[in-house]
């Protein structure tokens, strides 16, 4: 089923995203963390892509048990930066073929230290997302009607951009480019996504936003996440992290509750879209999907 149908229906949706293993750890277990993620029923599923590492493949292979084993839609991350178009191409055979219809088209980082080349095959995400739009699918005809293009926005303005209009003016080119609808990066203060909301609406791009929920059980690994991706922790947040992330079980459980309050707070002013960032945790993503049972009705 294409996302943009789950998103029309008017209903709340609640999926979960997963990342594939290190190359040369296998899939087995990563299979067991796709069986068990599918059990709790999301509207999706989707599976990030290693940019540039040699565990890219099994994004379609983890993309393939969601989807054609455990029924679930699944969203294949796929990223550009330093790809050629020949191997895009084989890739969108590869998941043409296994009947995979989402992407979510991303340029990726920059590898540190290595200035982007000005004759790479795709400079931005939107590069990516003409390629994919105007792809041509002769063999399989199950995807004649094409792939349905996601793309990711940053209700906090991407680290890398010039100026917050700026962002949102790229925005536009993505939907110009074939982008049906966005994933936001994780934010912890929902105040952010609802003036985001706005400007996009300002600005009129209409597409779905679906809102990208981290729950952080860790409190060390925060700092790190939240400096590499430029998400501002509020004051409220910090004091949970400080007080509880010395001990493992406590904030696991508070991590849990700010996410399910976050959710809560989302659906209540009609953000019906919820992507929960499940780090290949399905007994977290449960918990929260448990504490919305009543409001998930
Ligand atoms: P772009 O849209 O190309 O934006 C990058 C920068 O360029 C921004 O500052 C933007 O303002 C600017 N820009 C964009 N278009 C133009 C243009 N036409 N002209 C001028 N400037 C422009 N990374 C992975 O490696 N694998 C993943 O699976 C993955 N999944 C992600 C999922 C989500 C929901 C999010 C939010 C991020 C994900 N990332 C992933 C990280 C992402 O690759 C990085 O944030 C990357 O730095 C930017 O990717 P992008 O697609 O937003 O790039």
């Amino acid at each position: 089923m294409k996302i943009t149908d789950l998103l029309n229906t008017g209903k709340v949706t609640v999926s979960c995203e997963l990342f594939p293993p290190k190359y040369g750890s296998g899939l087995a277990g990563a299979k067991t963390v796709v069986r068990e993620t599918a059990a709790l029923n999301p509207a999706f599923i989707s599976i990030t892509y290693g940019a540039g590492g040699g565990t890219s493949n099994y994004t379609a292979d983890l993309a393939d048990e969601t989807q054609n084993k455990c029924g679930v839609t699944a969203l294949a991350h796929l990223t550009c930066i330093s790809s050629e178009k020949e191997k895009i191409r084989e890739t969108l055979a590869q998941l043409s073929k296994l009947k995979i219809k989402n992407i979510l088209a991303l340029r990726g980082d920059i590898p540190e230290g290595s200035p982007h080349p000005e004759n790479a095959s795709y400079h931005h995400a939107c590069d990516l997302m003409k390629e994919i739009r105007d792809y041509k699918d002769e063999t399989h005809s199950m995807m004649e009607d094409g792939f349905c293009i996601g793309g990711a926005c940053y209700p906090e303005g991407h680290p890398e951009a010039v100026s917050i209009q700026k962002d949102i003016d790229t925005l536009k080119i993505k939907v110009e480019s074939g982008c049906q609808f966005f994933t936001t990066q994780m934010f912890f203060d929902n105040n952010i996504l609802y003036n985001f909301l706005y400007r996009m609406l300002n600005n009129k791009i209409e597409v779905p936003v679906i809102a990208g929920i981290m729950p952080v059980i860790d409190g060390k690994q925060i700092a790190r996440i939240c400096k590499i991706s430029g998400t501002a922790l509020p004051s409220r947040f910090r004091a949970i992290v400080e007080k509880f992330s010395s001990n493992s079980a406590a904030m696991c459980q508070a991590g849990i509750a700010y996410a399910t309050e976050q959710i809560i707070d989302l659906i209540a002013n009609d953000v019906n879209h919820i992507h929960i960032y499940t780090m290949n945790k399905p007994d977290i993503a449960g918990k929260i999907i448990a504490n919305l049972s009543e409001i998930l009705k």
